[in-house]
């Protein structure tokens, strides 16, 4: 018996994932990926939002991302294991669904491992384009793993990033990090410590994986006018940046609710004010005001930036090959014969 095809919903696994990234180019992806989280950003206020659903245990997170903008729903699967690369498994593995709301029929079941990297890059750039210093060229990368090369490419084609410089606590990942960027254009110099990192650099990220209140930057580290994208604290107990650099500078959010939880800013008092990104980007709110100050993307990731990447290869996979059609959906002809359609098959 064949499925009809209405029943069929488009499959992207992760071997078309990585077709399609070489399809499309990476630099070009990234930048598509931004054009439609900054879209999403812009219609903020007609989404369904909430703090991601969390499911915490001793060694790590498994959460749900949902959100809808009423035409489509979403969501993703996400883990988050900073012991998992010992046992040569991912940190952060993910897949994800569009959904029409109008039927509630998925549209698209795709990997989003490699999506979650080039969406949290794309963030990350399409952020520091609006708050880094002007003229930013040098951006140290701390924490050298699985997102470090999305987040420096992204970097390269969205921000103007022409220097970076990696640090890691492990050097086999900063030469893992800089061997792969190696033909990318971008000058890349390994340092042997986060304060060698940041020296000369105007984007500071941060992008470890402890389950820890750890202290990727300290206060006597961060000078006046630096943008600081920080994208491993994501969870709570599990933070990057010292306080006092948090209460110095200025911190730009995406979700309050989520990131009050999740983010840097869970060492902070509740009330401790924090600025909406999406409100940067339509010009409701203030970003960067000086040379001097210390701007913050306090970054945890957000179901809509997942909701713009799964609109993006749904829009890109259209007629092309880098898909498969999954009989995911029982659909019987007639549709209250769903026992009729189980005889059938017998
Ligand atoms: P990964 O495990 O592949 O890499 C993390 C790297 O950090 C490792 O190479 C490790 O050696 C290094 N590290 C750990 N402690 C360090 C320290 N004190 N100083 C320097 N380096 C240190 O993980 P990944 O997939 O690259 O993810 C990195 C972090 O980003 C994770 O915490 C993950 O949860 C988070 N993340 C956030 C978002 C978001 O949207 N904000 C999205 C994806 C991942």
């Amino acid at each position: 018996m064949t499925p009809s095809d209405k029943a069929l919903v488009p499959f992207v696994s992760v071997d078309h994932m990585m077709q399609l990234v070489h399809h499309i180019g990476v630099a070009d992806m990234l930048r598509g990926l931004a054009d439609y989280i900054a879209h999403d950003f812009a219609r903020w206020e007609q989404f369904d939002k909430t703090p991601r659903v969390a499911s915490h245990s001793a060694e790590g997170v498994i959460e749900l991302m949902p959100t809808s903008d009423g035409e489509n729903y979403g969501f993703k699967y996400v883990n988050g294991h900073p012991k998992n690369t010992a046992d040569g498994l991912q940190t952060v593995t993910a897949f994800g669904l569009l959904a029409d709301v109008d039927t509630g029929y998925p549209v698209l079941l795709t990997e989003m491992t490699m999506l979650t990297a080039l969406r949290t890059a794309a963030t990350s750039a399409l952020v520091a384009r609006t708050l880094a210093p002007r003229g930013a060229t040098t951006m140290a990368m701390i924490g050298n793993g699985a997102q470090s090369e999305f987040q420096s490419l992204a970097m390269q084609a969205i921000a103007g990033i022409t220097h970076v410089r990696l640090y890691d606590i492990d050097a086999a990942a900063t030469a893992k990090c800089a061997a792969n960027l190696a033909g990318t254009g971008l000058h890349v110099t390994a340092c042997t410590s986060a304060q060698e990192a940041i020296e000369g650099a105007q984007i500071l990220t941060t992008c470890t994986a402890d389950k820890a209140y750890a202290t990727i930057l300290t206060d006597n580290m961060v000078g006046a006018g630096v943008h600081i994208n920080a994208i491993g604290g994501d969870c709570p107990g599990k933070t990057e940046i010292a306080p006092g650099i948090l209460t110095r500078g200025d911190i730009f959010v995406e979700y309050p609710p989520q990131t009050r939880i999740e983010g840097d800013i869970q060492q902070l008092p509740e009330d401790h004010p924090v600025t909406e990104i999406w409100q940067v980007m339509t010009g409701a709110a203030k970003g960067r005001t000086s040379d001097r100050q210390i701007t913050i993307f306090d970054s945890v990731g957000f179901a809509i930036e997942d909701f713009s990447a799964l609109r993006y290869v749904r829009d890109s996979i259209a007629g092309s090959r880098f898909y498969h059609p999954l009989d995911l959906l029982a659909d019987p002809d007639d549709p209250r014969d769903l026992f009729g359609m189980l005889q059938r098959a017998g």
